[in-house]
């Protein structure tokens, strides 16, 4: 019972916190929904003159999805990112009266000009905690935003919004030294790449929180401290404070990391980028390395980034004789990219990496990142076996649970919670009220332990804690 009071006053403050986030919530999306109509539309009116209908329908339903945005009753934290929908809206309304109208989209420069005194993105400032930046929905307003920024033309067509042909070069006279900069970032990346990136590689947001990770009370203080808090007050982490710009999430398989690295996408402020070590090296053969550099380079064009690499032992593992040449130089240039990650002065870009092979891991990754340890947690056993809908039962189960990961005991209160149904006839089951149906008692866990074993052994957990005393963070 100790252990649930505090959970529970935080569990309060949540709630009254859950409405505001909710309507923030409610904004984003349909900004991202919007950005992703008008993105299609754009496509089909850019590229395939023949589909114009379908162009029209596309952005109509993105111009709704402004609209209703839009007209969700403003509060003062997401005030930006509805002044960048009105912006989009116009625009979206302009290509379309061109696109109904027949007429030769314009150049340029009417609406360069009318959109550049709107809105210019702060592009070196880290956005503060402007609602205009949460999760996957950030990535819209900063390469739809009607921004000045001219490597958006380089970035993607779609993401182009700006009412100009994408083949249009823009004049380099009107751009400050910063745009400068972001046009060197860019120079090399193919914008087939990038337009990969940014439809396949950035995450367009998860549903998981932060509270369904059950346990894990170090490892998500730790998330807080490099992740989260550094996003929403940048200012508060600077000089000594300023966070890790690498991450390794480790531990037994089956314990939450790759679900924690989903709740930090939707926590944190930032674009995130997830890709899978295993795609980076099978799904774009040839193409890994120039993928890879493209992938940093737009991070750091969408700043804040979050860059999650699943599986990060199979990309960085230690490097070996006889190792096939294309994975070497992967690995090379993905190390070059993140060497240049810690040392990029103010750029805001983290790597975050999970692994339940810590020790098969090239050691720069460890030079680079902060270890945080995902182990097996009691507190979660309690919570997951003993909560019995309206009370906490504090018996002393854990020991028969001792060992299992967070996905044995997932796959264990799934099967408990069949023990009341297994116990009837089929045609009972059928014509049954749903409360008629018993509660969960023990012994539908005991019999469960019997089908359902732990799937990590007592040596090989006695690895990871090994490593983790070698490398990791022990203070807990
Ligand atoms: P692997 O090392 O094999 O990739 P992982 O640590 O990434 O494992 P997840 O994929 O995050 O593990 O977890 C698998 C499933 O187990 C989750 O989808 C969830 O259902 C359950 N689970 C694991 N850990 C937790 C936890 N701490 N809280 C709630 N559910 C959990
Ligand atoms: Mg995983």
């Amino acid at each position: 019972a100790m252990a649930a009071r505090p959970k529970q006053r935080a569990a309060d403050e949540h709630a009254n916190k859950v409405c505001e986030q909710d309507i923030g919530e409610q904004i984003r999306n349909h900004h991202k929904q919007a950005f992703e109509y008008i993105s299609v539309a754009l496509r089909i009116d850019e590229d395939d003159k023949v589909h114009k209908e379908q162009a029209v329908q596309w952005y109509k339903r993105g111009i709704a999805e402004l609209e209703r945005g839009i007209a969700i009753e403003k509060y003062e934290r997401d005030k930006r990112l509805q002044a960048k929908m009105i912006t989009n809206l116009i625009m979206a309304k302009d290509r379309l009266e061109l696109l109904v109208s027949g007429a030769v989209p314009k150049k340029r420069d009417s609406l360069t000009t009318h959109s550049s005194h709107s809105l210019p993105r702060p592009k070196h400032t880290p956005k503060k905690t402007s609602a205009a930046g949460h999760g996957g929905l950030q990535r819209s307003p900063s390469f739809i935003g009607p921004s000045s920024s001219h490597t958006q033309h380089r970035l993607s067509k779609a993401g182009n919004w700006q009412n100009c042909k994408p083949t249009t070069t823009t004049t380099p006279t009107s751009m400050s030294p910063l745009k400068k900069r972001d046009m060197k970032n860019l120079k090399n990346v193919d914008s087939k790449l990038a337009n990969l990136i940014l439809s396949e590689i950035i995450d367009s947001g998860s549903s998981v929180r932060f509270e369904d990770v059950a346990g894990q009370e170090l490892a998500k203080q730790a998330l807080q401290e490099i992740v989260i808090l550094p996003a929403l007050r940048p200012e508060l982490f600077t000089g000594l404070r300023a966070p890790a710009r690498g991450l390794l999430l480790f531990g037994p398989p089956g314990n939450g990391k790759t679900m924690l690295a989903k709740a930090v996408a939707m926590e944190s402020n930032a674009t995130f980028f997830n890709i899978s070590a295993a795609s980076l090296t099978s799904k774009y053969v040839g193409e890994g390395e120039k993928l890879v550099r493209a992938l940093f380079a737009v991070a750091r064009e969408l700043q804040p980034s979050i860059i999650f690499i699943d599986e990060i032992d199979s990309l960085l593992c230690e490097r070996r004789e006889g190792e096939h040449d294309a994975s070497r130089r992967l690995k090379t240039e993905f190390l070059i990219e993140f060497d240049g990650v810690q040392s990029g002065g103010d750029e805001r870009v983290l790597v975050m990496g999970a692994t339940n092979r810590p020790q098969e891991l090239d050691e720069a990754v460890l030079r680079y990142c902060r270890p945080v340890w995902l182990g097996m947690s009691i507190f979660v056993l309690i919570k997951i076996l003993w909560y019995n809908g309206n009370t906490w039962c504090m018996c002393n189960p854990c020991r028969l649970t001792e060992g299992y990961s967070g996905s044995d005991l997932t796959s264990l209160a799934k099967d408990a919670s069949l023990g009341p149904i297994r116990e009837l006839r089929p045609e009972q089951v059928r014509n049954m009220a749903a409360n008629e149906v018993r509660n969960i008692r023990f012994s539908d866990f005991v019999e469960s332990l019997k089908k359902i074993k732990k799937s990590v052994g007592p040596q090989t957990l006695d690895l990871y804690v090994r490593w983790n005393k070698d490398y990791g963070d022990t203070t807990g």
